[in-house]
């Protein structure tokens, strides 16, 4: 039993193709993440299974059942949108509400549904205001109830953090995780946000130019990218990459070499995590030397950003009060466990 996209391809009368062919199959009551780049088809993906648009080949598949032609009110889906549009002439308890009204519930089951919902978006205080006096993050959790209020099976949630500030945003991610958990739907969310999807997502689809390049455990799509491009995208600081050669478990690129063992000989992009990069000793027999450029704090770590000839790379490593001083030699390990290799033409993982 789950949600099935079954070969979704989706051509807009102007020629723009916006989803090529896209599979993906999820269970009921996980909480997907759709995750890309601007333009790569997440709101398109999302909006053909909320039936608001008609896909122009494949079909969608709730619980077995064929949904592609049937309109959205059928689909038992409730929607959060990034511009979500609130009444503002209607009370917080009216919105929440109403599609309660429009389903012709009963006048105490409304009443009781709102509050609980209320309650669990912690907006009880608020039921009597009109949305004009309300705070973002507050009309954002009123959104996110007026949806989830009917008790959908499906919940689609399209960026619905974007206008929230950074500390709202982790706030309303942490809500949002909770609210998943006791009311056992599914979720389906979209946002270009990595942090977003590691937090959220039981598991992550990963989308480019409307192709599923990964979907799997958020820690997976982080620790075995499929591709450079997922390695480069899952990450803050990205994915270190080099483009280089690797002969007899040896790989080379400019000034760097290093051992890496196990990945067929010929040119590669070579790949490490900032944090998995280590800053050894000059005497280290696999030490590579590089010059730092310049450091940045980002507490509990620091960054450093260091160079060798032409390339240039980002170490994460705990803040211990040393500091990088420009020009000063840092040597460097990249440990054989921790690199990813991509193939230097296609950019798909090699090992
Ligand atoms: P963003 O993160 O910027 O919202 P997205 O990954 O959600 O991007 P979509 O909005 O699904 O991407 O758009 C995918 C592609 O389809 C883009 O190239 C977009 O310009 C195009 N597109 C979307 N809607 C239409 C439309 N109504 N007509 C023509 N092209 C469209």
């Amino acid at each position: 039993m789950g949600i099935v996209f079954d070969g979704i391809s989706k051509v807009f009368p102007d020629g723009t193709a916006a989803l090529h062919g896209l599979d993906l199959a999820f269970d009921t009551g996980e909480f997907i993440v759709l995750l890309g780049p601007s333009g790569s088809g997440k709101t398109t993906a999302c909006r053909v299974l909320a039936g608001l648009e008609h896909p122009t080949g494949g079909r969608i598949l709730v619980d077995g059942k064929d949904v592609t032609d049937l309109p959205p009110r059928f689909r038992g889906m409730g929607m959060v949108f990034q511009n979500y549009a609130l009444y503002s002439h209607k009370s917080v308890y009216e919105n929440i509400a109403y599609p309660l009204r429009v389903r012709k519930m009963a006048g105490t089951e409304i009443d009781r549904s709102v509050r609980n919902m209320a309650d669990l978006l912690q907006i009880g205080r608020y039921l009597a205001r009109k949305p004009s006096q309300l705070s973002g993050g507050q009309a954002q959790r009123v959104a996110v109830a007026r949806a989830l209020v009917w008790q959908p099976d499906i919940c689609l949630m399209d960026e619905p953090l974007s206008n929230l500030d950074a500390l709202l945003r982790l706030h309303m991610r942490t809500e949002l995780k909770r609210l998943h958990r006791e009311l056992k739907k599914t979720f389906v969310f979209v946002t270009h946000d990595q942090e977003e999807a590691m937090t959220l997502a039981t598991r992550v689809a990963v989308l480019r130019d409307g192709r599923l390049v990964q979907f799997d455990e958020p820690k997976t799509v982080y620790r075995r990218p499929a591709s450079r491009f997922v390695a480069e995208f899952m990450g803050r600081p990205a994915m270190n990459t080099f483009e280089g050669m690797l002969y007899a478990g040896m790989f080379r690129a400019g000034d760097i070499a290093c051992a890496a063992p196990g990945i067929p000989d010929g040119p590669v992009v070579l790949g490490i995590r900032p944090e998995q990069v280590e800053i050894v000793d000059s005497s280290a027999a696999d030490a590579v030397r590089f010059e730092v450029d310049v450091m940045e704090l980002v507490e509990p770590d620091v960054l450093v950003f260091v160079r060798s000839g032409t390339s240039s790379m980002i170490v994460r490593t705990p803040n211990d009060d040393r500091t990088f001083a420009h020009g000063e030699p840092l040597f460097l390990r990249f440990p054989p466990a921790a690199l990813h290799a991509f193939d230097a033409v296609t950019g798909a993982r090699l090992t």
